[in-house]
């Protein structure tokens, strides 16, 4: 298997072609970004532990039964993984208030949301990645409803895995962003799972141990990245 040409380049992962038609390459850059990309800064070492995070959620998750695009880890930085039909939606689980629902609804950031709550965004920067649900796809053909309804499916069977794995590290998944997509048909687990893309505060202090800490102008992000990383067995 060999790394061929770039196929599409994000915000802080770069995807190349390989000489398999069927599997890419998932290149972790140590860039961060929010606003849109409007606002990028570069944190050295940041793009191995994304890519090593990843890698061992992932593997945690096809253990439990989640069919995901992981298939080696290649390198410090990069990944290779199965191609997809990218869905353009964003899955969304909040087990606690945060973010943009927070801002949205007013309430109290840390507040326990019980049931879970699930939420779908579209992915179009352009927009700001708006809310969405089911009858938009509908209506868009974004997603059919069978696939839709197999990502809502997954994604909560996902939060109970990872709840449990980040309970056991002392740490509380207050919410976290899922996208899928299709290999032959069949709904898979894509992208990424990290410290970028969910919330992971430390059980007793509730400190910020994940992306809020670029968002929010705080220190310590990369420190807090290798604290998750380190607490959930990433490198050993
Ligand atoms: P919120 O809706 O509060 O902005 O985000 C909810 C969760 O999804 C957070 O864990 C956040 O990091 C993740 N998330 C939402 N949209 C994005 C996105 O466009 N990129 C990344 N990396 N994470 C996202």
């Amino acid at each position: 298997m060999k790394k061929t040409s770039e196929m599409y380049r994000g915000k802080t992962k770069t995807v190349y072609f390989t000489d398999n038609p069927n599997l890419l390459i998932l290149e972790f850059r140590n860039e961060i970004s929010a606003l849109d990309g409007k606002h990028i800064e570069t944190f050295e070492r940041k793009g191995l532990i994304n890519n090593n995070f990843n890698y061992l959620i992932m593997k945690k998750l096809m253990k439990s039964g989640i069919p995901t695009h992981m298939e080696q880890l290649l390198s410090d930085n990069q990944s290779l993984v199965k191609k997809l039909t990218m869905i353009p939606i964003e899955c969304i689980i909040r087990n606690r208030a945060a973010g943009s629902l927070i801002n949205r609804l007013g309430i109290i950031e840390g507040v326990l949301l019980n049931p879970p709550i699930f939420d779908i965004f579209l992915k179009n920067d352009l927009q700001h990645d708006p809310m969405i649900n089911e009858s938009y796809c509908e209506t868009f053909g974004w997603v059919s409803k069978e696939n839709l309804s197999n990502m809502k499916q997954l994604t909560y069977k996902a939060n109970k895995i990872l709840n449990n794995i980040f309970d056991n590290a002392g740490l509380i998944l207050v919410d976290f962003k899922l996208e899928f997509g299709l290999f032959n048909g069949q709904v898979i687990l894509g992208d990424e799972f990290s410290p970028d893309s969910s919330r992971l505060w430390d059980k007793k202090t509730k400190y910020k141990l994940d992306k809020d800490r670029f968002r929010y102008g705080l220190n310590n992000l990369i420190k807090s990245y290798e604290e998750v990383a380190n607490r959930i067995g990433v490198f050993i």
